[in-house]
């Protein structure tokens, strides 16, 4: 047997990249490669939930993408941190666990997913979850470990929960769970306080099985072809260029950026682009790369009346009691993700789904500094809404045959009608929010801007001018029925080629209402049962 022949090859081992080499090295019967561009993800900063401030610019694991100026966010380019490590944005996200709404699966249904309606993908995500209740109750035996920290919240997130009371708003224990609309905690991918990522939950017992082999720092630059069949990879470790060969299949798993990328490098695209560029084309797909999503929020922040996680975390002192808690009893806000309260809620009551995702943090920080998430040094709070279901489509394409240069990203934020309306009555809805009684009291000071001085028009300019990605790119190569609208098919092989898929983020047919993590590993735990049924 030629060493570097495998059943399967996995490119990349992030949310889901690692549930598959989990899910088909434990079936026993097939040797299985995963390649990972990034390193090791034994690093504190990792581990600890806050953490991910710190990696957040931090290039050892880090991609650090950036988008295009774009004229929906007047000209303004977005930062785009995507995980470069074992686990992938797994391991540097903000631990938030949303299933998405029901509905959103039966939209994906109903845009050429067949088999991907809520009924379908219910079972999975039970089956993928480890539940432990505030008081430590677990339910479900699933790998993931998600926790309930409802009982670890800042007390000023009281205020918040009371003024959605107020307005109406139904109180949820879980948003994962029969009713997941209102407002309540966010559970988070933690386990005894620390960060549960793909790669703990799935990658580490697929390491330790013999037909498993996992390598860092090996980046795919390109799939070989044998006709339109995928045989092999080409990736480059420590300077060398080697080639892998697969008897079954190659699985793209590189996530909403890369995936794309790599199909294109690879002769899979739009045929334009990939000639121009000097690459011959294997399949032409306008689809790759387009359709792309994403999920834009605007923080509205203020100066508060009361301690808040500011005066926790801001003074050295703060850090070393936190630290200290959080060495002793795994507990305190290092513990935590700063999303700590939100939900999912309709604008209007005559919409029949909620519309908008809230996020209300007892802190507030500045973002803008380009290398750190710089806490301010006085009590602090935000509150935040993100359309949840925006209909805007971006683009991602290759911009040079050379896989070290980094795609194009073109989000094409704010350019439908609808999600510019949605930015309005989002805009409306904290202006609601701020000035209910419970939240009035926790206010100083807005910090400029103030929502309350502005009408529907400035609303939305305000929207443009500040509001950023919560990182949720997702559908650039996006599963339909067939290859005039879609990428791959719903069993996500690659349309017009044979022993290829994309199982990652990429392959969403559009986006959730929520956090786009769960839903990634929902995805590839179902794509695992898909592949090992059609070879056993
Ligand atoms: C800062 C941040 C905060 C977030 N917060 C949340 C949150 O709170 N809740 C939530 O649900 N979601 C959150 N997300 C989004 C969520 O983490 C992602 O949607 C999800 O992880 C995507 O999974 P994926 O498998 O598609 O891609 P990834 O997890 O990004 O995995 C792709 C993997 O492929 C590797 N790779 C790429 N190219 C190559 C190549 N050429 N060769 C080899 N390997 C390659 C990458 O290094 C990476 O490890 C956040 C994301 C970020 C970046």
């Amino acid at each position: 047997v030629e060493t570097n022949q495998y059943d399967f090859i996995i490119v990349g081992a992030g949310s889901a990249g690692c549930v598959l080499a989990e899910r088909l090295s434990k079936d026993g019967r097939y040797r299985i490669l995963v390649l990972e561009a990034g390193g090791s993800d034994h690093k504190f900063w990792i581990k600890l939930p806050l953490g991910y401030g710190k990696t957040f610019y931090d290039d050892r694991v880090n991609w650090k993408f950036e988008t295009e100026p774009d004229p929906g966010c007047n000209g303004r380019k977005s930062y785009w941190p995507r995980g470069k490590v074992l686990g992938g944005s797994s391991s540097i996200n903000a631990l938030v666990y949303c299933r998405g709404l029901p509905h959103d699966f039966d939209d994906w249904q109903e845009a050429g997913a067949a088999g991907w309606g809520w009924n379908d993908v219910h079972p999975h995500f039970e089956q993928l979850e480890r539940r432990v209740s505030a008081n430590g109750e677990v339910t479900g035996e699933g790998p993931l470990s998600v926790t309930d920290v409802s009982n670890q919240m800042h007390h000023c997130t009281e205020n918040f929960l009371d003024a959605a009371t107020v307005l109406g708003f139904a109180r949820t224990r879980d948003f994962n769970g029969d009713h997941p609309e209102g407002v309540g905690s966010y559970h988070l991918t933690t386990r005894n306080g620390i960060r549960c990522s793909a790669a703990d939950a799935f990658l580490r017992p697929a390491i330790r099985r013999e037909n498993a082999t996992v390598l860092t720092n090996a980046e795919v630059h390109r799939v070989i072809f044998d006709g339109t069949r995928a045989v092999g990879v080409e990736y480059v470790k420590e300077g060398q260029l080697i080639t892998a060969r697969a008897k079954k299949e190659i699985i793209l798993c590189a996530g909403a950026v890369k995936s794309p990328q790599i199909l294109q490098l690879s002769g899979v695209g739009p045929g334009e682009i990939l000639q121009s560029h000097g690459i011959d084309v294997v399949c032409e797909n306008k689809h790759v790369g387009g359709n792309l999503q994403d999920h834009l929020a605007i923080n509205y922040s203020y100066r508060a009346t009361q301690p808040t996680l500011n005066n926790q975390l801001s003074p050295w002192w703060g850090k070393v009691w936190a630290g200290l808690k959080y060495t002793s009893i795994r507990r305190g806000p290092l513990s935590l993700s700063v999303n700590q309260c939100g939900g999912f809620v309709r604008s209007s009551p005559d919409l029949d789904q909620p519309d908008m995702q809230l996020y209300f943090n007892p802190i507030s920080y500045n973002t803008s500094s380009k290398r750190k998430v710089e806490l301010h040094p006085f009590p602090g709070f935000l509150i935040s809404f993100q359309p949840a279901r925006p209909t805007s489509r971006g683009r991602i394409d290759i911009c040079s045959p050379n896989p070290d240069v980094p795609p194009k990203i073109e989000p094409n934020y704010l350019s439908s009608q609808k999600d510019c309306d949605d930015v309005v009555r989002g805009g409306r809805l904290i202006q609601s929010f701020v000035q209910t009684e419970s939240l009035r009291s926790l206010i100083a000071a807005p910090l400029p801007p103030d929502p309350l001085s502005y009408d529907d028009d400035s609303l939305l300019d305000d929207f443009r001018e500040r509001a950023g990605t919560v990182f949720h790119p997702v559908s650039t190569c996006r599963m339909g029925e067939n290859i005039t609208s879609s990428v791959v098919n719903p069993s996500l092989t690659v349309h017009g080629t044979s022993a290829l898929r994309v199982v990652d983020a990429s392959a969403f047919p559009c986006i959730t209402s929520g956090n786009t993590n769960a839903p990634t590993i929902m995805l590839a735990h179902k794509a695992a049962d898909i592949i090992l049924s059609a070879y056993n």
